[in-house]
């Protein structure tokens, strides 16, 4: 069932999701399971499943460093596949523009289409690690904007060269990536703005916010999008704060402000147990305005581990 389905059947009532991330190459997906069988009293509708683009690899070879490029977590759909079988759940396979062409892509959504996956979040991918800009593969897409008319086009029939004799078409109800701090390339907020009205014009079907610890960041960003035209639901992405060095990794990789307050109760902290605390109670702190305020689903960002977001989701759902 589509997210948006999902949306309009819990009329008005606010769902519980989340989003894991692939284990890497060589680890079992019993820990991803044994992070997930605790949330799931809490009924999520569906649950996103990151992809995470390749990276180089330096293998030394007779005193020598063979660059090698390999992907450390692959298996996205796999994961989808399996969590949707084994917790009759939907799940969101995320789709990147960045390491695939844009054949590889089609594919991907053809496997999504047999397996009877509804949803994709349709991202353009960061830079590669270790590199300062995106640069679009070759063959692939430089903005998120063409991967969702690729994944429009596929919903009409309309395959990457030529239309075929197709009579089953896809269907896919397409997310995208939203930003109350504005995304770090982007020049100011509201040219942030209309790129994302340019994602929901091309089709999105719904928005997931990047994190944020000031809700007030949130409603700004929602009231600014409708003034810009878009219409669609704006689902709230957050995280608990789990460690100390939060402080500053968050800053520095997504660009987010963190609020005064939180910092000195997370500074206070003689451990991260402490920290892990009080990213759990500010967080609950968050939801429960959130939910207040109507939003119509939580979105909590896992990170594969989940004791923290079963204390989190225990006190609202
Ligand atoms: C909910 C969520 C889930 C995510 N999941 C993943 C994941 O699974 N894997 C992963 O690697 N990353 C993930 N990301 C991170 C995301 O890939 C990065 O933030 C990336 O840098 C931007 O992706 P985007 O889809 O927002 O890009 P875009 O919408 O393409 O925007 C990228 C930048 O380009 C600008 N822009 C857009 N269109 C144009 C244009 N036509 N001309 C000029 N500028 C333009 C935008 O303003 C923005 O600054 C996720 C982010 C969020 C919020």
């Amino acid at each position: 069932m589509k997210v948006t389905d999902h949306i309009k059947k819990a009329k008005g009532n606010t769902l519980f999701s989340f989003e894991i991330i692939p284990p890497k190459k060589g680890k079992n997906i019993q820990e991803l399971y044994n992070n997930i069988d605790p949330l799931m009293e809490f009924n999520p509708p569906f649950i996103d499943v990151t992809t995470s683009r390749e990276e180089f690899v330096y293998i030394e070879k007779e005193g020598l460093f063979d660059r090698k490029i390999t992907r450390m977590r692959p298996g996205t759909l796999g994961i989808c596949a399996a969590i949707k079988h084994k917790y009759n759940v939907d799940t969101v396979p995320h789709v990147l523009c960045g390491g695939f062409t844009k054949e590889e892509t089609e594919y991907l959504l053809v496997d999504c289409h047999y397996l009877g996956i509804d949803n994709v979040m349709a991202l353009r991918g960061d830079a590669m690690k270790g590199e300062q800009y995106f640069k679009a593969t070759k063959g692939g897409h430089s903005y998120a904007t063409q991967l969702v008319d690729q994944i429009q086009n596929l919903n009409s029939g309309k395959y990457l060269h030529g239309t075929l004799d197709v009579d089953d078409k896809a269907d896919f109800c397409i997310g995208v990536a939203g930003y109350p701090e504005k995304h770090l390339e982007s020049p100011s907020m509201q040219s942030d703005l209309k790129r994302l009205k340019e994602k929901v014009d091309a089709g999105a079907d719904y928005v997931v916010t990047q994190m944020f610890f000031d809700n007030k960041k949130y409603f700004e960003f929602v009231d600014a999008a409708k003034k810009e035209g878009i219409n669609v639901p704006i689902i709230p992405g957050i995280k608990p704060i789990a460690v100390k060095r939060h402080l500053q990794l968050l800053p520095q990789v997504f660009k987010i402000d963190l609020p005064e307050t939180l910092i000195s109760e997370v500074e206070k902290c003689s451990d991260n147990k402490q920290v892990r605390q009080v990213g759990v109670e500010w967080c609950i702190q968050q939801s429960k305005e959130l939910l207040d305020a109507g939003v119509p689903v939580l979105h909590y960002y896992s990170m594969g581990k989940s004791d923290n977001i079963k204390s989190i989701a225990s006190q609202l759902f």
